[in-house]
């Protein structure tokens, strides 16, 4: 259905996305965790924005792991072996990627599962005491939809389920027809004539 919407009204779909679904080497470890069903069906329909937010704020592959810690409502963002606290840099980083997707145009988000910087529901949150498992949501994750809270944004496992793939892919669709038909706006077109600088 999907593919006849895209057809028909040529829209493509700009939907970030945690660059390790994709393939891109970039986990603490060198690894990846491409989703077949997320870089392959999807990918088919949208066009991708990674990002890696633990690179972007410069920890480098292979790097020690984070974790989240302390309250699930606002955990901090922390290296597991150090301690090391890596909130407020996460959050900085976060609020200035919103800002930039924002100006981009973003139409949907698909995130990686249970990641402290990236995971959307239930990431593992670790007890100030340092003992029990509370659930909470990535740093990165839950900054940026704070910015954008009328982002479609998913997790890839919940996306295997063709009833929740469908209802996302009709949610971003129709975002991005909607920004389609912001861009063709006659009073937004002469706003941004106005602002171009005239030839001198
Ligand atoms: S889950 Fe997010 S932070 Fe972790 S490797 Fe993937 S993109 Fe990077």
């Amino acid at each position: 259905m999907q593919k006849i919407e895209t057809q028909k009204h040529g829209v493509r779909p700009r939907v970030g996305i945690s660059a390790c679904l994709l393939g891109d080497r970039v986990r603490y470890d060198g690894g990846h965790k491409r989703d077949p069903v997320v870089a392959g069906t999807l990918g088919a329909l949208v066009e991708w924005v990674p990002v890696c937010p633990e690179v972007e704020i410069g920890l480098g592959v292979p790097r020690r792991p984070i974790r989240l810690s302390g309250s699930p409502r606002v955990p901090r963002l922390v290296v597991a072996e150090t301690g090391e606290d890596l909130t407020g840099r996460m959050r900085r980083f976060a609020e200035d990627k919103a800002a930039d997707l924002l100006r981009l145009g973003l139409d949907g988000y698909v995130f990686k599962s249970r990641s402290p910087s990236c995971g959307l529901i239930g990431v593992p949150v670790q007890g100030r005491s340092g003992s029990g498992r509370r659930l909470g949501r990535g740093l990165y994750a839950s900054t940026l939809l704070d910015r954008l809270p009328t982002l479609p944004a998913e997790e890839e496992g919940r996306l295997h389920d063709p009833a929740m793939r469908k209802r996302f892919l009709e949610r971003v669709f129709a975002a991005a027809r909607g920004r389609r038909r912001l861009r063709r706006s006659p009073r937004i077109r002469s706003a941004r004539a106005r602002r171009r600088p005239r030839p001198t």
